[in-house]
């Protein structure tokens, strides 16, 4: 997909969609082109039960597409023109938050918001970019250059078929973070959204979040006996982890990715819909969902 003219768009196009404090041109204005790679993460993650497994397929997932860019990069500048790669799984804390990677840790909101205006995929109802081809399992990052690359444009159509026809990613949200009511009729742009803190809760539960609340309870202990127990305590093995091998992919995702198949996605639908479904949110998870949520 990386390579298809639908990969490429003008970074002016792209900051006239963005909020002033994300635009590409804080970066540079030297860049007028902006080029996104995307990675198919593995099906077979979609089946995993056990969250560290699947975690980190997926992180290894993304973490590979960022050094496709350095790459990427590199071979573009062999022919005399310049280009960066942007951080795939990185949070610029000075104007995001946790919030930046959700949902699922697709990749960050500018390589998103790009690989839509490039025609890679449109948003879904719950903010994920899907894709034509495998819907929304598929990780972005971008890099910018100054080469002149003919620019793809924005699909025709919207991929996903909103909260009335489909609304599985609501239904099966175990944090109620995606958007289950909408008046009768409604256009999917007028529906779509996501609850980022809410999400951030389940799918980065060793994030940024969740260690600056790790913090602040080894610092509030009340005596170095229960400082002892906190800092040997599981949740400083598993921050630990995160921060050296981007295990969750500052994400956990996986809900958000069950059960989406909009049409012509290639996945196998055994796949995405007999995943086994977790917690209370497994019991809502049906295909008729989100049609209860007319309000
Ligand atoms: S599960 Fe259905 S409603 Fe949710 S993003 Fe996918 S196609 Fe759209």
């Amino acid at each position: 997909m990386a390579d298809s003219p639908r990969s490429i768009l003008n970074r002016l196009r792209l900051d006239r969609q963005l909020p002033e404090e994300w635009r590409l041109a804080r970066i540079s204005r030297q860049f007028t082109r902006v080029v996104v790679l995307a990675r198919h993460m593995p099906n077979g993650v979609m089946w995993a039960k056990h969250s560290g497994t699947k975690q980190y397929a997926a992180a290894r997932s993304l973490k590979m597409l960022g050094e496709a860019a350095v790459h990427l990069a590199a071979a573009i500048e062999t022919t005399g023109a310049a280009a960066m790669p942007l951080a795939p799984a990185a949070i610029d804390f000075s104007s995001r938050d946790a919030g930046e990677l959700t949902p699922a840790g697709q990749g960050p909101l500018t390589a998103r918001v790009a690989a839509v205006q490039a025609g890679l995929g449109t948003f879904g109802l719950n903010n994920m970019v899907l894709t034509p081809e495998f819907g929304p399992r598929v990780h972005f990052a971008a890099l910018l250059t100054d080469i002149a690359l003919p620019a793809g444009m924005p699909l025709a159509s919207e991929l996903c078929p909103g909260l009335e026809a489909c609304g599985r990613c609501a239904a099966i949200c175990p944090q109620q973070a995606i958007p289950l009511k909408a008046a009768q009729g409604a256009a999917l742009a007028t529906t779509r959204g996501l609850n980022e803190t809410a999400c951030c809760r389940s799918t980065q539960p060793f994030g940024a979040d969740a260690f600056v609340r790790h913090l602040s309870t080894v610092f509030a202990a009340p005596d170095r006996e229960t400082v002892n127990k906190l800092i040997r305590h599981r949740t400083t093995g598993e921050l630990w982890q995160e921060a050296t091998f981007l295990k969750e992919e500052r994400s956990t995702l996986l809900h958000a990715l069950r059960g989406c198949v909009p049409s012509r996605c290639r996945l196998r639908r055994d796949i995405a819909l007999a995943a086994p479904a977790s917690g209370p949110a497994g019991r809502r998870a049906s295909p008729r969902c989100g049609r209860r949520g007319r309000g």
